[in-house]
């Protein structure tokens, strides 16, 4: 198999807020190969997103990555620590939006209401390339058109407030690809969409992924997405990965309890017509009263007591290229 183009190695992202510290991402490690779909999951709160926002050295204040490594293997093969990189320095503002492009999930509040899509377009364009502003419109108009927006010379002079919200995703898509990215992160990118449209956005993703062999990173709260996109899964709860593998083996074995509920409660078009969806018990503890243990005992019907409650699991790699971290796994202490 070929390097990885993104590697990240134990990372650490902590808020330091007056009531205490939350451990957004508590030691997170992947890799991210080029043409494949790595898929982060897990509901809101369990450090999806400021796994992403570390990546791309966007943590907002009084967050700050407190040690890992984001190692990004760039053009020329040569490495670059993502996480040494000054946040706002010009290395790192080259790569943001250049070699590593974002899609987030709300197109409304990141596209500016003030300015056409195309001169936000030419700006993203000229960014990242010495362009004269005609040949930047140039471009803007065929980044539209790569993306499939109708009629992109017309759409590049509306403003984002004209468009649907289809459109609008779209043109985030553009924005993302302005930069020429070899990797791209999608942040619950069909979340406020509906679900044609949602399928429109995720094949538009896989096309231009199979198109330019771009690695992505899929974040989404969403188990069904995970299905249809991803070709590795990394699980994570209250800032932990719980569990990682494959998306087939994820599917087909899940060894984490916690997986095991995420994939129950995905819709199931073969239930019968009033069958519950199930859900997950409880909630996610507040970030500042993370429980002893492992951090979903309080809602794992699995859960030993004595133990569960008490140490905080291993993880334990299940043949070779699955991992989870539950005291299930370690059969002479469940
Ligand atoms: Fe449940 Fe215990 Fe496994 Fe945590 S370690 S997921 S509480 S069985």
């Amino acid at each position: 198999m070929a390097d990885p183009i993104l590697s990240i190695r134990d990372l650490h992202t902590y808020f330091f807020a007056d009531e205490g510290v939350v451990r957004a991402v508590d030691g997170t490690s992947f890799d991210l190969y080029a043409g494949q779909t790595l898929g982060i999951v897990g509901e809101s709160g369990c450090g999806k997103s400021v796994t992403a926002r570390s990546i791309l050295r966007i943590v907002d204040r009084p967050g700050r990555i407190v040690s890992g490594e984001i190692l990004l293997r760039r053009a020329d093969g040569s490495v670059t620590d993502m996480v040494k990189l000054p946040a706002d320095g010009r290395e790192a503002r080259a790569i943001r939006g250049g070699e590593i492009g974002l899609v987030f999930q709300e197109p409304m509040s990141s596209l500016s209401a003030f300015h056409t899509i195309g001169n936000q377009l030419i700006e993203a364009v000229r960014l990242h390339a010495p362009l004269s502003k005609k040949q930047a419109r140039a471009r803007a108009i065929e980044l539209l058109a790569m993306v499939g927006i109708p009629r992109p010379e017309q759409r590049v002079d509306a403003y984002s407030f004209e468009l649907s919200g289809g459109l609008r995703q779209r043109v985030m898509v553009a924005l993302a690809l302005a930069g020429e990215p070899r990797v791209l992160i999608a942040d619950e990118p069909t979340t406020a969409l509906d679900v044609t449209t949602q399928a429109q956005i995720l094949e538009l993703i896989r096309s231009l992924q199979r198109d330019r062999d771009l690695a992505v990173i899929l974040i989404t709260h969403d188990m069904g997405v995970i299905a249809e996109m991803a070709d590795d899964v990394v699980v994570m709860y209250l800032g932990k990965e719980v569990e990682k593998g494959p998306v087939d083996a994820i599917f087909h074995a899940p060894l984490h309890p916690y997986t095991r509920a995420l994939l129950r409660s995905i819709p199931n078009v073969l239930a019968e017509p009033r069958e519950k969806l199930a859900t997950i018990a409880g909630s996610i503890p507040h970030p500042f009263a993370r429980p002893r243990g492992c951090p979903f005992h309080p809602r794992c019907t699995e859960a030993i007591q004595g133990l569960c409650d008490v140490a905080f699991p291993e993880t334990f790699d299940v043949g070779a290229q699955q991992a989870a971290a539950c005291h299930l796994l370690n059969k002479p202490a469940a």
